[in-house]
């Protein structure tokens, strides 16, 4: 038993069948589809669908202008795609401890290390954790004062909300990044978004995921010769989504509530059968209604002698496969050449070591995940 699965329905396969069928398997209007349908559902203005969140995090910086000498701020309990778009631009990175409760970027770290900070970050790019939005009227109040952009990275939250709100409707950034990886809410395979309310930023982000080519005449800096002529702008990437992804993303996008309500029903059902063991269960924000991308129990070590590591070899040894989320990022050997250490971000190094990630999605039957609760009451016995 995997943490994570994606569910393909019959109607997500007659859909990608529809466009293996077509006349376009990429840049055709099915993409066009997919990104209306986004930013219909996150109430936002603009989407524009690229080929995994990791080039979207990029192309989000970029646009931003982050380059050599700038530097970008986030959160080092996450996937480390969040730090590196800032090193892929050139920038440097740093990071801000995470908030006990939430696990999600602490404000109140922010704003210390805000005031304190030598050099202030061009964009800071809060991760919403596990689903669970970040305190974003605070850190966007924080970066009026502080002048720096945000960037959602929202990777695990699309379906989520925030004081009553989708994530994504960027009420409280410049964009928001979703990923549409297997593991993650909706799949397209690889596939990813960005969206914003800012007309001149999506445009940017549309040359940067085609080569910085844009074939439209009014753009022209130059004169046309024929009706053949495009024009490179910007040094852009081929960060484009195929059609048929685009078809799977929008049958998986109709699917959105079904996934989002079991996955609350599986939160609840944990809630209820882990409650008397010596673990720290998921705490949710009164603002922010999670999109249960992950669900984190942590062990408590002032209750019990087992650690994480016995009760994740325990279930593996069952047949059930967790996870970690995450391995603080600048504990990674490739952070640790740019300076990090062991105990740079306390909060999140203690979290990490009893943080164990159980599995969680849409397939998951009321019957194996009883199955993980015995197990785990179980190791505790
Ligand atoms: C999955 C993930 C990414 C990267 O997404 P891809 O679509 O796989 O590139 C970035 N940030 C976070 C927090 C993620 O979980």
């Amino acid at each position: 038993m995997p943490y994570a699965r994606q569910s393909i329905s019959k109607n997500d396969i007659d859909e990608v069948v529809k466009i293996l069928k077509s006349d376009w398997l990429t840049q055709g209007p099915t993409i066009e589809k997919f990104e209306t349908g986004v930013a219909r559902f996150s109430r936002s203005k603009y989407a524009v669908a690229v080929c995994n969140a990791t080039s979207a995090l990029h192309i989000a910086c970029r646009v931003c202008d982050l380059g050599p000498g700038d530097i970008a701020w986030t959160s080092s309990n996450s996937f480390v795609a969040s730090a590196n778009c800032a090193r892929y631009c050139g920038a440097s990175v740093d990071f801000v401890d995470i908030d006990p409760q939430t696990y999600n970027i602490s404000p109140t770290a922010l704003e210390n290390k805000l005031e304190n900070a030598k050099k202030l970050p061009k964009i800071v790019i809060p991760v919403h954790f596990g689903g669970q939005s970040c305190e974003m009227e605070k850190i966007f109040s924080l970066s009026r004062k502080f002048k720096f952009k945000i960037i959602e990275d929202a990777s695990h939250a699309i379906g989520g909300r925030y004081q009553e709100k989708p994530v994504g409707n960027c009420e409280f950034s410049d964009m928001t990044v979703f990923s549409f990886h297997p593991v993650k809410i909706i799949t397209t395979g690889e596939g990813g978004m960005i969206v914003t309310n800012d007309p001149s930023l999506a445009k940017r982000l549309r040359l940067f995921r085609s080569h910085g080519i844009t074939k439209n005449p009014e753009d022209f800096v130059g004169q046309p010769a024929g009706k053949w002529y495009y024009e490179q702008q910007e040094l852009g990437f081929n960060y484009r989504i195929t059609d048929f992804q685009a078809a799977l993303g929008l049958s998986q996008l109709g699917r959105i509530n079904g996934f989002i309500k079991k996955r609350h029903s599986i939160a609840k059902r944990y809630n209820i059968g882990l409650r008397d063991l010596p673990l720290v269960l998921p705490r949710q924000h009164t603002d922010s209604f999670s999109s249960y991308h992950l669900y984190v129990v942590r062990v408590d070590s002032t209750r019990t002698k087992k650690s994480r590591n016995s009760i994740f070899d325990f279930l593996k040894k069952h047949k059930i496969n967790p996870n970690v989320h995450y391995i603080p990022i600048h504990t990674q050997p490739d952070f640790q050449k740019l300076g990090f250490n062991w105990g740079d971000f306390p909060e999140t190094e203690r979290y990490y070591q009893e943080a164990i990630s159980l599995p969680m999605f849409y397939g998951l039957t009321k019957k194996d995940q009883e199955y993980v609760i015995s197990k785990i009451k179980e190791n505790f016995a």
